[in-house]
């Protein structure tokens, strides 16, 4: 028979067999030779105090054996199906390509970057500070933002049931066990690749298809009814059902949403810095220990601060992780974080961002619109002005930033391309540069030692969120005014992360749907 129930345990014993197995005898009362298996089905740390996990621990005591954690998918075969086209292979893109193949439609992904196998040489170009591609980047290519991502797997999202489908998808598809068992799952950098092919390999072989090196550049529409699209290399798609998945950093797409005449809003969006510490000390502030030792993970931390009026908070903390340059045109630097699945690097980095709503930046763009688009690239081209240009990063000691003074140096950093010593507390704008020097001070509070000059701020974490909408029926997905037009995932405003991004596209395909059903 299988019994189930929680427990608390120190780091050591967690990783002590002999431990737990007297645990497990002592609660089931059971003796500890009659246990034949047991597993870990839920695990989180409690670093509040001193620092412990709580588990859910499964455990076999007669010849029964354990479910599989993960449920299987019936994918069908739709090569002859309707199809559904879909702009852009990123979470939200691929996760609603995946459905088409759960309910019977004809998936075809248009994408205008590469493969995974031919996007690693353009990250590889980035990291090495040699060259960005603007159509294969961070941002663009198979998997989209989510590939070079950290692949940390948590959300806010309170659909739990469509969480989990997401998460087991992705298991599916070749992620750890461990993303159903850690409440805050993480895949990596390493393997997201990986797991992207494998999807891809699904898609096809279902009879779906999949254009890279394909650009969207304009949408086919009559009278108010999508039609299909055409591609910048000639080609176009035919369909009455147009998924828009295009992520909040391809620009052309909302001006040529613009002007074809598919309503859009302005909408509030955070930005600031990416800070960087040494995990060690962050490892030592959050466990409260000199070492974390070999049974925890690398530290993380979750901080947030009103400051007049406006929330300043950690975006996407990476422990034991890289910052990258998640730029996408020449002549702007912008910065985010990824980890590999040890994260095993000796810094941790974090977005520290502050809230912007629409008044904060109206004055950047006649139209209103457009303000929050105008305002992130005059941040991101001030970021590269005050760079060493190329692919350099301005970067600051994080207590020369809240003291307002120069750094004359800077300490070693994960940032691959290389940092240049830029007064960020004086070119940011006030409204960010004032309220992150009061925020520090809060958190400092809150985690004594976060101030020190072995940190650093890396200008500039500009794209948190869209600061764009393209305004869709919250009832049935459909634009606002182009019928048939599904905007959805993080560029149209809808999501924010993998998972939740990964939701919305799945669920405008079950509008599309029962469309088709009825
Ligand atoms: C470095 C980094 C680390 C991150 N880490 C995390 C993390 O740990 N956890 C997390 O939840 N989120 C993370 N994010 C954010 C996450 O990646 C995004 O929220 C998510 O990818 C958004 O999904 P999406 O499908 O809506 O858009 P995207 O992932 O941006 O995908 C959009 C796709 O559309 C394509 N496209 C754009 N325009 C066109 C066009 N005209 N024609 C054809 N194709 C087009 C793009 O090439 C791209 O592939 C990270 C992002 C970055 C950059």
């Amino acid at each position: 028979m299988i019994k189930e129930a929680d427990f608390v345990f120190y780091p050591e014993e967690l990783f002590n067999e002999e431990h737990v197995l007297k645990t497990l005898s002592d609660k089931f009362n059971i003796p500890k030779e009659g246990i034949k298996s047991f597993r870990i089905i839920r695990k989180s740390i409690d670093a509040r105090k001193k620092v412990k996990y709580n588990v859910r621990i499964q455990c076999i005591s007669s010849s029964e054996v354990f479910s599989e954690l993960s449920s299987e998918f019936s994918f069908r075969d739709v090569s002859k199906s309707k199809s559904v086209i879909i702009v852009g292979a990123g979470p939200a893109g691929y996760f609603a390509a995946l459905n088409c193949l759960l309910v019977g439609l004809k998936p075809i992904v248009i994408e205008r970057g590469k493969s995974v196998e031919d996007r690693k040489h353009d990250i590889s170009q980035i990291n090495r500070g040699i060259n960005l591609n603007p159509e294969s980047n961070f941002a663009f290519g198979e998997g989209g933002a989510g590939t070079y991502s950290d692949g940390k797997l948590y959300t806010r999202s309170k659909k739990r049931g469509d969480v989990f489908q997401i998460l087991q998808l992705l298991h599916h598809f070749g992620a750890d066990d461990d993303i159903l068992i850690n409440s805050h799952p993480h895949i990596g950098t390493d393997k997201l690749p990986g797991i992207m092919k494998n999807i891809r390999e699904k898609i096809i072989s279902s009879g779906g298809e999949i254009h890279f090196n394909s650009k969207a550049t304009k949408l086919i529409i009559e009278k108010d009814y999508i039609k299909g699209l055409e591609c910048e290399d000639g080609k176009s798609f035919s369909s009455d059902f147009v998924i828009l998945a295009t992520g909040h950093s391809a620009r052309d797409v909302y001006y040529l949403l613009e002007n074809q005449k598919v309503m859009l809003s302005e909408k509030g969006f955070a930005m600031g810095i990416r800070v960087e510490h040494p995990q060690k000390l962050i490892d030592s502030i959050q466990y409260k220990r000199k070492d974390r030792g070999e049974f925890l993970p690398p530290a993380s931390y979750n901080l947030v601060k009103q400051i007049d009026n406006r929330g300043v908070y950690s975006f996407c903390m990476c422990p034991g992780g890289t910052i990258v340059c998640s730029a996408t045109e020449k002549n702007q630097i912008v910065v985010n974080g990824m980890s590999n699945s040890r994260r095993n690097s000796l810094y941790a980095n974090s977005g520290i961002v502050v809230e912007l709503q629409p008044e904060d930046f109206l004055t950047y763009s006649k139209n209103k619109v457009f303000s929050g688009l105008e305002f992130q690239k005059q941040i991101e081209g001030m970021a590269f002005v005050n760079s060493a240009s190329g692919l350099q990063a301005p970067a600051q000691r994080l207590s020369d930033f809240v003291s307002r003074k120069i750094s004359k140096d800077l300490p070693e950093s994960s940032y691959h391309p290389g940092l240049i010593s830029s007064p960020l507390h004086f070119w940011l704008p006030e409204i960010i540069s004032q309220k992150l020097q009061k925020a520090f001070k809060e958190f400092d509070k809150q985690m004594r030692g976060f101030i020190t000059n072995q940190a650093i701020v890396v200008g500039v974490e500009s794209r948190t969120s869209s600061p764009i909408k393209v305004l869709r029926d919250p009832t049935t997905f459909q634009s606002v005014n182009i019928r048939g037009l599904y905007p959805c995932g993080e560029g149209a405003g809808y999501a924010g992360g993998i998972v939740s991004s990964a939701i919305d596209g799945m669920m405008a395909v079950n509008k599309i749907n029962e469309i088709i059903k009825h």
